[in-house]
């Protein structure tokens, strides 16, 4: 079965701003799955579409087999959503926040009630169920917004950007949720800019640059196209040229630091060992925080390769 379908989706704003230019994507029931993509790629657009914020140019959707343009409140009842923008009435409590949305979608007030405080405990809010939203953190107004998305117990989560501007520690227990959820069988789609969080959580990925699809595999599939790892050493001294190594691209940083990208097939224990020969001292090394951007670049290169060669 699956969860979402779609075949050729396009979408050309009113200004003529052409977001998608055909798309399809085709995810499980039961699917973790990442649409990652630069800002302006058409992930929201694409988000809006199947959530009925955003209406589509042309192309088809098929949410659990319950086509937009036909079956739209059978598609509804299966997709919860949590927005990128906070859009919580600010003046509401939280527990009438959640149990508005549940009359919402016609759960009774018994049921509407027992979810509400699982949900709440769930995402570490019950305490607060009494406080307005105002009062809450940037935090807790997203956890907010994903008990609000949980109250009917969609068969579909669709969150988009769920941990921008979220701290570490909040993120990491938010994905935790987020398998805890998916383990028990809600399909969930999540668009990120962050490839760490893709990585973490999601089986499947797809990539949208432009309005297009570039790339939809298994994660472990992409993560392989990511086999140049690029470091960044703290040296103990500055050098004043880089060395030339064997296997390993390198290049001087400001700062005592040294960029290293490693090539397949090559080890950080070769490295290590050229490094000393060279009587070259490495304080520290971390993992350069660019392999979405390295991923995309490699990406889009191969597309516009494949198509000057098909030209
Ligand atoms: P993403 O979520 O990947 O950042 P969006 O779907 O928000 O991308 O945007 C895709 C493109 O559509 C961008 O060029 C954006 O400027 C444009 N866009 C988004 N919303 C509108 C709108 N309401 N009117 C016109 N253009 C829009």
């Amino acid at each position: 079965m699956k969860a979402l379908s779609i075949r050729n989706l396009t979408k050309t704003y009113a200004n003529g701003n052409q977001a998608l230019k055909g798309i399809d994507l085709s995810v499980d029931a039961g699917d973790f799955y990442a649409l990652l993509g630069p800002n302006g790629a058409g992930k929201t657009t694409a988000i809006g579409i199947v959530t009925s914020l955003v209406n589509k140019s042309s192309g088809e959707v098929e949410i659990f087999g319950h086509n937009i343009d036909r079956d739209i409140e059978a598609a509804k009842i299966c997709i919860g959503l949590v927005p990128q923008e906070i859009n919580l009435n600010l003046w509401e409590g939280v527990q009438d926040i959640v149990m508005n949305q549940a009359g919402y979608y016609g759960l009774g007030r018994k049921l509407a009630h027992e979810r509400t405080e699982k949900y709440l405990r769930a995402l570490r809010l019950w305490d607060r169920r009494k406080d307005v939203a105002r009062s809450l953190s940037g935090g807790m107004k997203r956890r907010l917004m994903i008990a609000r998305a949980l109250v009917h117990e969609p068969r579909l989560l669709m969150l988009d950007e769920p941990t921008a501007g979220v701290d570490i520690e909040i993120r990491r227990s938010m994905w935790n949720f987020l398998t805890e959820i998916n383990n028990a069988g809600t399909t969930i789609i999540l668009t990120t800019h962050y490839l760490e969080e893709a990585e973490s959580l999601c089986r499947h990925v797809a990539i949208i640059d432009d309005g297009t699809i570039i790339e939809d595999a298994r994660m472990s599939t992409v993560l392989r196209k990511l086999q140049r790892e690029v470091f960044v050493l703290s040296l103990s001294q500055a050098l004043e040229q880089a060395p030339t190594l064997d296997g390993f691209e390198t290049r001087v940083l400001p700062d005592c630091e040294l960029e290293v990208a490693i090539g397949p097939g090559h080890t950080l224990n070769e490295l290590f060992q050229q490094l000393s020969e060279r009587h070259i001292d490495v304080v520290s090394l971390r993992n350069k925080a660019n392999r979405l951007e390295e991923l995309f670049m490699r990406l889009v290169q191969n597309n516009q390769g494949d198509g000057e060669e098909a030209a």
